[in-house]
């Protein structure tokens, strides 16, 4: 039985049992030690800073401390009443756990060194910084980042996993992709499934603003789980991620927001002649291959961002290269699209590859760069 008086009250007295942390306390906890003295009071209501006070209480409204700690990778167990919490405490080593939050009263207390108070205490002894820049920095987590922040953090982290992780080389390689600098130069990642929540939270983005985004699901889980990604990008910021399932999921996912215009296009845009793709796979292997005019609409079904940005060019021809389907969607809509680029006085042709092929699986069939040149020179302008 351990006592814990470290600061010459008995509070609680604890047994090692097999409760959820691994203790047993005695009798039911409440933490009532800030009730008796205060601990470290941030501010002073009613005084002649009561307007900063005001300031401080509102930040404190808007930052759980329990939310905080656990952002803080503070692993806490329910203690007593539902509103109580008990873990180690994360201001010093300590074998037992003697750290208390009371979620209610949005407050701590650890029995192990006596030091206790509310999310900005805690923020300051944790961060070993004054009291200002302790609000400033607390201020600071509250700001929202933007979407497109959010993304590129999403991003690069993905792109850290994909060589972690054989399945996803190994799905790249069945794709044809093989060149690093191709690789590297997309963006492309890797969502294993199950690490992406705890990175971004580390990174004190909130659970709310990864839900908004998508990037996870109402259980905390990666929406991209098992999916290769790549990062699309519009005037040098990422506006959204496509997810190419490598299981059985469904194939194509992309987060709900604008797909954006069309891929890479700030380095395609230069070419006269453009190659359109459906898909990103298509678009890297054609990349690989040295084919950098080509650029990727993502589907089909162009949006008049899109439409505007292959007619921004006086003089502009697109070979549109989509899939070959046995139903023949593909082509259906190769000859819609070309109808609609004429319309729009841009020059088209609709390329056809063998068929029931797209231009990776044209490529991973075993074609060569002279092959596609030779299935361009034939293409069939409208
Ligand atoms: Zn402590």
């Amino acid at each position: 039985m351990i006592c814990c008086h470290c600061d010459g009250t008995r509070y609680f007295y604890f047994s090692p049992g097999s409760g959820p942390c691994g203790f047993k306390k005695l009798p039911p906890p409440t933490i009532l030690a800030w009730e008796y003295r205060c601990f470290s009071p941030t501010l002073n209501p009613g005084g002649e800073n009561s307007a900063m006070a005001h300031d401080l209480e509102r930040l404190k409204q808007r930052i759980p401390l329990l939310e905080y700690l656990q952002r803080h990778n503070w692993k806490p167990c329910r203690a007593g009443t539902r509103q109580e919490f008990l873990g180690l405490c994360p201001l010093h080593h300590e074998a037992r756990p003697s750290f208390y939050v009371n979620a209610h009263k949005n407050l701590f207390y650890c029995h192990g060194c006596g030091r206790g108070g509310d999310v900005i205490r805690f923020a300051q002894l944790f961060l070993d910084l004054p009291f200002r820049r302790t609000v400033a920095h607390l201020e600071q987590e509250l700001m929202p980042a933007s979407p497109s922040q959010l993304l590129q953090q999403a991003a690069a982290f993905y792109q850290l996993q994909l060589h972690r992780y054989p399945e996803a080389t190994r799905y790249l390689a069945r794709r044809g992709l093989c060149d690093p600098a191709i690789i590297e130069e997309l963006g492309i990642g890797y969502a294993p499934g199950g690490n992406l929540r705890d990175h971004l939270a580390g990174l004190s983005y909130p659970f709310d603003r990864l839900l908004d985004t998508g990037l996870i699901n109402s259980q905390g889980r990666d929406a991209f789980c098992r999916r290769v990604i790549f990062p699309c990008c519009q005037h040098g910021r990422i506006v959204n991620l496509y997810g190419r399932s490598i299981g059985q999921a469904f194939p194509h996912r992309l987060l709900p927001r604008s797909k954006g215009g069309l891929f890479a296009w700030e380095s395609v845009s230069d070419f006269s002649i453009v190659i359109l793709v459906e898909g990103l796979f298509d678009l890297a292997i054609l990349w690989q291959a040295g084919f950098r005019n080509t650029t990727c609409a993502l589907g089909t079904q162009l949006t008049s961002a899109q439409l505007a940005q292959l007619a921004d060019q006086p003089g502009r021809s697109v070979c549109i290269v989509f899939d070959q389907d046995d139903n023949l969607a593909g082509q259906r809509a190769s000859h819609q699209l070309a109808l609609r680029l004429k319309s729009a006085g841009i020059q088209a042709c609709i390329v056809q590859l063998s068929h029931g092929h797209d231009p990776n699986s044209y490529f991973v069939a075993g074609a060569t760069a002279a092959d596609f040149t030779d299935c361009l020179e034939r293409a069939q302008q409208l």
